[in-house]
């Protein structure tokens, strides 16, 4: 079976087992999925979404970030790890939101690639998630891991990895894709142990077959 056949047999199954997959980031706007998304850098969804409520009932605009008082700022995500990165990168990108985008969250690749900390994995998800764009697929440490691991892609790099990706997953699957692997990777395809025997997609798993002989997973698998 090719990397572009076993993909589509994917989706298929993908969309029986998790026919609710979306985001797990809680937001109402793009400005609020940007902060968020920034925030779960070595973070999980869970303790963004713990920060988040009283942040962005403080935080309303981009302007708010943009002139925030960093030390206060740093305290309010501190739980989130990495604030005082965090907080610089959300200052900057709400700074330039502000200044080049009329304080509205641009909705294109380029632009929001453009806006200081925000890498290619943020503006897919911001696209993908707050504006219903697909222009990339989100490759985040599950994205990576799975993909590995179906042998959809032999690349470390996520630039990579989301180049093979675009090649063999339609386009109108992009956004779905992501959260199907990421949900299967917190539920089922844990970095270290893999729940091989009970995954759903263990006929379509070249590796899923190896683990199974060999017990566990592969240490170069186990990246996070
Ligand atoms: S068979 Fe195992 S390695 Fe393959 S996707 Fe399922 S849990 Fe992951």
């Amino acid at each position: 079976m090719t990397a572009r056949e076993r993909a589509a047999q994917l989706i298929e199954a993908f969309r029986e087992v998790y026919p609710g997959a979306h985001c797990e980031l809680n937001f109402k706007n793009p400005l609020e999925l940007l902060v968020a998304t920034i925030l779960s850098a070595q973070c999980t969804d869970k303790r963004v979404n713990m920060v988040t409520p009283k942040l962005f009932a403080k935080y309303r605009t981009a302007a708010a970030y943009a002139n925030s008082d960093p030390a206060t700022f740093e305290k309010e995500i501190q739980s989130t790890g990495f604030f005082r990165n965090k907080t610089k990168s959300i200052r900057a990108a709400a700074s330039a939101v502000v200044a080049k985008h009329r304080g509205k969250v641009p909705d294109t690749m380029e632009q929001l690639n453009a806006l200081p900390g925000v890498g290619r994995k943020t503006a897919n998800v911001v696209l993908g998630n707050a504006f219903g764009k697909a222009e990339g697929v989100v490759v985040d440490t599950h994205v990576a891991r799975l993909s590995q691991r179906l042998r959809l892609t032999k690349h470390n790099d996520p630039e990579k990895i989301e180049a093979d990706l675009m090649k063999i997953v339609p386009r109108e699957h992009w956004t779905m894709w992501s959260h199907w692997l990421i949900w299967h990777g917190r539920r089922r395809c844990f970095a270290r142990k893999p729940d091989c025997s009970q995954c759903e997609v263990l006929r379509l798993c070249p590796s899923g077959k190896i683990y199974m002989r060999t017990g566990e997973a592969r240490p170069a698998d186990a990246t996070s």
